[in-house]
C-alpha cells in the first residue's frame, strides 16, 4: 500500500466540507452563520453557476447544496454536470428549492439529487444532513481506497509469484529450465504421449573435452562458453513445447513433444552445426580445435506402465555411442 492510499484511510470521517452553489449572496450569508458554530465543517459559497463545477473540483467538498432556480442556468443541468464530471460524480447533492413540490423533487432525484431541502431549512436539520450525506461520502471514498490498495497488491502478489516461480524452474548460469523443471516437464509430457500415443523424443547434449577447456581457459571462460551452448540449445527449439533444460553440470538437454525420429535428428544436426560455427577456440582434441558437442537422440511412443527414465536413459546411450565414435556427432539410443 503507497503513503497516498493510506492517507485516505487516515483522513477524519467526522470532518464535512460544503459548497453552497446559489446566486443569492444572502442564503450564502445564512448558511454560512448557520454552520459558523459546528465543529469539523468548512463551508465554501459560489455566486456563480457557471463556475460551480471547477470550484467543486477543486476544493473537493463531500457534500453539495445546490439551489435550484438560478439566473441563466437551471439548477438541474447542474446536478446532471457534476453526475458527469469523474471528479463530482459521487459527491452527494442536496438540492435548496423554494418549494415543496413532488414534481420537483421527483425531477430532481432523477437528475442525480440525493436530497431535497425547502429553502431556508432549520438549521439543526440542515447540520444533520449535511453530516450524514458527508459521512456515507466518506465511507464511499474510503471503501474504493482500500479496493484499490487492494487490487494493487493483489497484482504485486501475482507478480511476485510469476518471478518466484521463473526463478524456481530456471538455471542461474544460462537461463534455461533447471534439472527440477526438467524432471517435472518429461513426466508431464511423458504422460501426455502416453495417452495420444504420441512420439515423444529427447536430445541430450554433452560439451565435449570440456574439463581441459577449464584447465586451459579458466572456469569464468568455461561459464562463458556454456552460456554460448544454452542459446544455441535455445534457438534450436522452435515449438513452444520444446523445453531446453541444463541437465547438470556442462550437459543439457532438449524435450521435443510431438517429434519423430527424422525430425529430432535434423534439430540436433543442425544444432551441433551451430555450435561447432561459433568456432569458440579449444585446444583439444587438437591445438586450433573449435569447442563441439556430442548428442544423444531418443524417441518413444510411451507403453502403459512405463516410465521417462526409459527416455532419458535411451538418450544417454546415444550419447554414449557419439561419445566413443569420436564425439561431435549425434547418436541413436
Ligand atoms: P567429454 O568430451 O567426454 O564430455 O569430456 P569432458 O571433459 O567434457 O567431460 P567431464 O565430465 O570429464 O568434464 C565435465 C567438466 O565440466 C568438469 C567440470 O569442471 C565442468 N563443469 C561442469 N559444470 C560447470 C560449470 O557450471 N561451469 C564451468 N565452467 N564448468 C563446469
Ligand atoms: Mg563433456
Ligand atoms: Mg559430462
Amino acid at each position: 500500500m503507497n503513503e497516498l492510499q493510506l492517507d485516505d484511510f487516515k483522513t477524519d470521517e467526522n470532518a464535512a466540507m460544503v459548497l453552497l452553489v446559489d446566486d443569492q449572496a444572502m442564503i450564502g450569508e445564512a448558511v454560512r452563520r448557520g454552520l459558523s458554530n459546528e465543529e469539523n465543517i468548512d463551508f465554501h459559497f459560489c455566486a456563480d453557476p457557471h463556475q460551480a463545477v471547477a470550484h467543486a473540483v477543486r476544493i473537493k467538498p463531500t457534500v453539495i447544496l445546490q439551489d435550484l432556480v438560478m439566473p441563466g442556468l437551471d439548477g438541474l443541468s447542474l446536478v446532471r454536470e457534476y453526475r458527469n464530471h469523474p471528479a463530482t460524480r459521487d459527491i452527494p447533492i442536496i438540492v435548496l428549492s423554494t418549494k415543496e413540490d413532488p414534481l420537483i423533487k421527483s425531477a430532481a432525484f432523477s437528475a442525480g439529487a440525493n436530497d431535497y431541502l425547502v429553502k431556508l431549512p432549520d438549521n439543526i436539520e440542515l447540520v444533520a444532513r449535511i453530516r450524514y450525506h458527508s459521512r456515507s461520502y466518506m465511507t464511499l471514498l474510503q471503501r474504493d481506497a482500500a479496493y484499490r490498495a487492494l487490487r494493487v497488491s493483489q497484482q504485486q502478489l501475482l507478480d511476485t509469484n510469476l518471478v518466484l516461480q521463473r526463478l524456481m524452474n530456471s538455471d542461474g548460469l544460462t537461463g534455461l529450465s533447471n534439472r527440477r523443471h526438467f524432471d517435472e516437464y518429461m513426466e508431464l509430457e511423458w504422460r501426455r504421449s502416453l495417452r495420444e500415443q504420441s512420439q515423444l523424443s529427447l536430445l541430450m547434449i554433452d560439451v565435449d573435452y570440456f574439463k581441459t577447456y577449464n584447465d586451459t581457459f579458466g572456469h569464468l571462460e568455461g561459464d562463458e562458453a556454456l552460456r554460448k551452448v544454452a542459446t544455441a540449445i535455445r534457438d534450436a527449439g522452435a515449438r513452444p513445447s520444446d523445453l531446453p533444460a541444463r541437465y547438470g553440470g556442462e550437459e543439457f538437454a532438449l524435450v521435443l513433444p510431438n517429434t519423430s525420429q527424422g525430425g529430432a535428428r535434423l534439430i540436433a544436426e543442425k544444432l551441433r552445426m551451430t555450435v561447432e560455427a561459433l568456432k569458440i577456440p579449444h585446444t583439444s582434441p587438437a591445438e586450433g580445435s573449435s569447442l563441439t558437442i556430442s548428442i544423444g537422440l531418443a524417441t518413444i511412443i510411451p507403453k502403459a506402465g512405463s516410465h521417462c527414465r526409459e527416455l532419458i536413459s535411451a538418450a544417454d546411450k546415444g550419447l554414449y555411442l557419439a561419445k566413443n565414435n569420436g564425439r561431435n556427432q549425434v547418436g541413436i539410443g
